[in-house]
């Protein structure tokens, strides 16, 4: 009997109450930055309590913010450095060359999130910051970092991307909280999902002012205060060459309907992991979650031997599976940055990696038939 087939991610939306937001920018006539993205930051500093939230178009561009920020406020150099995992979505190390300072690559733990001892063993005069990956929504040995960050004086940069939501404790406080800067995505596939934007989140409030502007062209006023408040005035002044990296009010409305539902949500992603590590076969070896954490769990993540196979023998039964991630440094344009070591476990797990399916649409049974196929496709490659 053909069996439905299993997508890796599918995001579910709030149809009606996300079009009813909707239609109220096109009824009051306002789509664009300001209305609702400044309702969606007031709304995800209260959810999270990130002390500040600028609402951009994409977490790319908030990483990219982040570091261009951080370079200019503290002078950093051409060909300065950024200690950071070959294990992530490419966005990721490119915010790094975008500002042409240089991604050194130190290796993972069994998270799949940098190891400390390895980032220590990087550090060099030219060290500037770590950026971490809560990989999955994992925390792994976060805390470890932030430590060595404030001993050696480094900046610490969050990849939240994969992290809306994970806690420190159940109804304690969010995860990254400590880092200088985090950007989270709601792209729509993430934990939040809109269509495409994300979130930026500073400790230090001169730095989030400064990404108001430089996310606007480096305009110092948003348009919205020009066109609503008493004060309005064509002109404006332009201090900075900044981009357009600012999120709409569309964006916002679907992210304040999501941001209702993400606890809700994350619970049921929380239990169909707890499905999966329950019929899983002894063998399969998972990626664990560090145990000081309540993760967001976007991921569900396995290591297995002969990967593309499995891949393969899965999609041929419907089920769909991905790769988070490719060991950056086999990129060409990674491969040969100064200073990076050879990453041995990162090497060896970009071979391994494997996502099962994670989103919400999953009942019970699908999870039992991907643990069920995986065990299947496990034994069939082997022969
Ligand atoms: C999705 C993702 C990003 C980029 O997010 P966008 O909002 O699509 O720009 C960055 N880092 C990681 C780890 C991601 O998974």
């Amino acid at each position: 009997m053909p069996h439905n087939p299993i997508p890796l991610f599918i995001p579910t939306f709030r149809v009606n109450e996300t079009l009813t937001a909707i239609r109220e920018c096109l009824e009051v006539g306002w789509t664009g930055m300001g209305f609702k993205t400044l309702g969606f930051e007031k709304m995800w500093k209260t959810y999270s309590d990130f002390p500040n939230a600028l609402f951009l178009n994409s977490a790319t561009a908030g990483l990219h913010l982040a570091v261009a920020q951080l370079k200019q406020s503290y002078g950093w150099s051409d060909g300065d450095e950024i200690i950071t995992t070959p294990i992530t979505f490419v966005s990721t190390n490119h915010a790094i060359l975008y500002e042409k300072l240089t991604p050194v690559f130190a290796d993972v733990d069994k998270y799949m999130c940098l190891d400390p001892q390895s980032v220590e063993d990087r550090i060099t005069p030219r060290t500037r910051a770590v950026m971490f990956v809560g990989l999955g929504g994992n925390t792994g040995q976060f805390m470890e970092i932030w430590h060595l960050c404030q001993d050696r004086g480094l900046k610490l940069i969050l990849d939240a991307a994969h992290m809306a939501g994970t806690r420190w404790s159940p109804n304690g406080p969010h995860a990254g909280l400590g880092a200088d800067v985090a950007a989270f995505s709601f792209q729509a596939v993430k934990n939040l999902p809109t269509a495409d934007s994300g979130v930026i989140c500073w400790q230090d409030p001169v730095m989030d002012a400064m990404s108001r502007k430089l996310s606007w062209l480096g305009i110092d006023k948003d348009t919205y205060a020009r066109t609503t408040g008493t004060d309005y005035s064509w002109e404006y002044h332009v201090d900075d060459l900044g981009w357009k990296y600012n999120g709409n009010s569309i964006m916002a409305s679907m992210g304040m309907v999501a941001l209702k539902y993400l606890e809700i949500d994350n619970v049921v992603r929380r239990s169909i992991a707890d499905v999966y590590d329950s019929l899983l076969p002894e063998e399969c070896q998972r990626v664990p979650m560090s145990p000081d954490c309540i993760p967001s769990r976007h991921l569900y993540q396995v290591l297995v031997e002969n990967r593309d196979s499995v891949v393969d023998q899965l999609k041929e039964v419907g089920i769909g599976t991905g790769v988070h991630y490719i060991d950056n440094t086999q990129y060409p344009m990674y491969r040969l940055c100064k200073g990076s070591g050879f990453c041995p476990k990162a090497a060896w797990a970009s071979q391994r990696l494997l996502s099962l399916p994670m989103h919400l649409r999953m009942i019970p049974s699908d999870v039992k038939r991907v643990a069920t196929e995986l065990k299947k496709a496990i034994e069939k490659v082997k022969t």
